[in-house]
């Protein structure tokens, strides 16, 4: 369930964090190499499909164009998606996703 209460006003990038700045008048700051390491994606966190297989894509190393950012794209209004430099592009952070990443230690 999708709340519609904590929308981003403003989202930007401040050297290596992007910060969001959210309706309810807090900011959120994320680091970018801390938000592309917790890509929700399935290939980076190894969903399992319908089938019940497991994929897991985490032999693919990253490196340092993993974590820049090229664009974010708005998704549904719900969440966003960020495109990277590496040309990942298949993640897709819910609003409650990035807030709760940002309050977690590390
Ligand atoms: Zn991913």
């Amino acid at each position: 369930m999708h709340s519609n209460r904590m929308r981003p006003k403003d989202i930007q990038q401040i050297g290596e964090e992007l910060a969001i700045r959210w309706t309810d008048g807090t900011e959120s700051f994320i680091a970018l190499e801390k938000l592309r390491r917790h890509c929700p994606c399935a290939g980076c966190q190894g969903e399992g499909d319908i089938m019940g297989n497991l994929h897991k894509s985490a032999s693919k190393p990253l490196n340092p164009a993993s974590f820049k950012l090229v664009r974010i794209n708005p998704v549904g209004g719900y969440a966003i998606q960020p495109t990277w430099a590496d040309q990942h592009a298949t993640g897709i952070y819910s609003y409650e996703y990035i807030r709760n990443l940002a309050d977690k230690p590390g």
